[in-house]
């Protein structure tokens, strides 16, 4: 069983993903569309959009919706552009009637929510994900344009939508404010679900300020947490954590999750300051940022990959997670096709050692030393 922190003051939130155990859809979202009905598949073999249909659009504007604050524009709310190599003669109109579609359900799943939290509650909206917010609009919008900056960052750094899977109306977040809502939440969740279903942590997360649930990402926030730790990094880490999920089909080893966590805050947010811990005081403890891990491998403070690629929640120590931020900071700086191959071959059931190998062309040994080179450099 896995630990959460107890403290309401903890600087880090703790949030624990329950793997691929029974993905049951939220009932408002079990009908949306996974593509157009007249839309027709994508070549699972596309070598250009390797199978996902869609390709990065061209100098995309980030796009947030904010409920009450302008229109829903279904057209700047589309997420790629059709593939012009599987998808060259499909009819891209019917993106926008997919967006229009979706955006209705999300609507609908919102109002439930505002009925069973029974408060005002914020609707955002960005091309990859929903999050329902109490929070002042202007303090939401920065949790949306997070989200929304970290899946453009993705797609230009890979030319591709394999590490942006989600759509926003499979993947929902909630921002709650004060303890007595995250406790409202829960009790409502329990109504929709046998406890059974919602997983084995949900019970013990009951005590902790931020939960990474299957169903629906939670955290609650506080006046003096909204300072230290606004929830654009809460949204952020969510957010990060289940692209590299869905992308390799929840078998992403600890590493690879935590690391991409901790890269996508430092690229977005400019340091890292949520991270999943075991217990409080094995948790990094204060922001960190990639100059760290730079001056971490400097002093020889790291361990070699070959231990740290098998390590569990429970064993990290505060150093592992800088070094982890490092490792895919620079698995992400060499080809965008070898990370992307990285990610297949985990998804398809490689162990991460085989899969890095094989991705990258090099022994793990390799990789380490190339890696330490990479951040002395
Ligand atoms: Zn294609």
């Amino acid at each position: 069983m896995r630990d959460f922190p107890t403290s309401r003051r903890e600087f880090l939130a703790a949030g624990l993903a329950l793997g691929s155990c029974g993905l049951a859809p939220l009932p408002e979202t079990a009908h949306a569309q996974d593509r157009p009905a007249d839309l027709p598949p994508a070549d699972v073999d596309c070598p250009r959009c390797l199978g996902m249909g869609l390709i990065p659009l061209k100098n995309p504007t980030p796009y947030v919706f904010i409920s009450g604050q302008g229109p829903f524009k279904p057209e700047d709310a589309v997420a790629g552009e059709l593939c012009p190599e599987c998808l060259s003669t499909a009819d891209k109109n019917l993106l926008v009637e997919w967006a229009k579609s979706d955006h209705a359900t999300i609507e609908e799943n919102h109002r439930q929510w505002q009925g069973r939290l029974s408060g005002r509650l914020l609707l955002l909206q960005t091309r990859h994900a929903t999050i329902h917010a109490q929070l002042r609009p202007a303090d939401a919008r920065k949790a949306g344009q997070a989200v929304e900056a970290l899946t453009l960052h993705l797609q230009k750094v890979t030319d591709s939508l394999r590490l942006t899977p989600t759509r926003p109306v499979n993947y929902l977040q909630t921002l709650l404010w004060n303890r007595a809502a995250y406790d409202q939440f829960r009790k409502a969740m329990e109504k929709l679900y046998p406890t059974e279903q919602l997983g084995e942590n949900w019970l013990p997360a009951r005590d902790a300020n931020s939960y990474d649930h299957f169903l629906i990402a939670h955290c609650y926030l506080t006046p003096l947490t909204l300072r230290e730790l606004p929830p654009e990094y809460h949204s952020l880490k969510f957010a990060a954590t289940r692209q590299i999920q869905v992308a390799t089909e929840w078998q992403a080893p600890l590493w690879l999750m935590e690391g991409f966590g901790a890269y996508t805050q430092d690229a977005i947010l400019k340091d890292v300051r949520v991270s999943t811990v075991y217990v409080n005081d094995r948790g990094p403890g204060k922001p960190f940022t990639l100059q760290d891990a730079r001056k971490q491998h400097v002093a020889g403070q790291t361990r070699p990959w070959e231990e740290i690629l098998p390590r569990e929640l429970r064993e990290f120590e505060k150093a592992d997670y800088t070094q982890v931020l490092g490792m895919v900071a620079f698995l992400m700086s060499r080809e965008p096709r070898q990370i992307l191959e990285l990610v297949r071959l985990i998804r398809e059931g490689s162990p991460a050692e085989n899969a890095l190998s094989e991705a990258y062309g090099q022994s793990v040994a390799e990789l380490d030393e190339a890696c330490g080179k990479w951040l002395s450099g």
